[in-house]
């Protein structure tokens, strides 16, 4: 685990499950459908319960790639799920740095509006949608980091790695931003 505090906020990197985070809001991967997929997305509604699709249905129809919305946790530590759509990977030159920033950015905007104090993040794009690691978490990190600077909220933001290679990867490009 790392812990490091940023205008005394507390970024932090776990190796771990998202599902089983107690902060107020956990994130996840979805995709504009909004329809239950596979990695995140499926183990968030499998442990969640029928509930939180129920009331995404009720709400959004969809969510372009690089907006947030968000439902209650149903059966989750978590209070609420923010849900968010990262860009599918194509060559890095189509978008993709900026719509993976603004998955982070939006869903941190809907949490300052939540008053949620605390947030894990799984790290969005890198699996189904094939986004390179290393430069997934340089963007991750380096938009929460100015979120924090600017905003001194949420109090804790969490990133829930799945796998020691992720979580390294994680990890190493935390310190460079730091030493930078
Ligand atoms: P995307 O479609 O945005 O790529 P995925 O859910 O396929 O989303 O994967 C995003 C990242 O989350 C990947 O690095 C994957 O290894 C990781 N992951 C998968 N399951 C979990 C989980 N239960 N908790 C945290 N991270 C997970």
């Amino acid at each position: 685990m790392v812990q490091v505090k940023i205008n005394g906020c507390v970024l932090e990197l776990v190796q771990g499950d998202i599902t089983e985070q107690d902060t107020e809001a956990i994130v996840n991967a979805a995709n504009e459908e909004l329809i239950p997929g596979g990695g995140v997305d499926g183990a968030i509604h499998r442990k969640g319960g029928p509930e939180i699709l129920k009331e995404l249905r009720e709400k959004y129809s969809r969510c372009p790639t690089g907006e947030a919305v968000i439902t209650g946790g149903g059966n989750l530590k978590a209070k609420y799920v923010i849900h968010t759509v990262g860009p599918i990977y194509k060559d890095g030159k189509s978008g993709e740095p900026e719509l993976l920033k603004k998955a982070y950015e939006n869903s941190l905007k809907l949490a300052l509006e939540y008053n949620i104090n605390s947030i894990s993040f799984p790290s969005l794009s890198t699996g189904a949608y094939g986004y390179p690691i290393e430069e997934a978490a340089k963007i991750a990190l380096s938009t929460v980091i100015e979120f924090l600077k600017k905003n001194q909220a949420p109090e804790l933001v969490r990133f829930v790695l799945w796998g020691e290679k992720n979580y390294k990867a994680f990890e190493k490009v935390l310190k460079n931003l730091l030493s930078s």
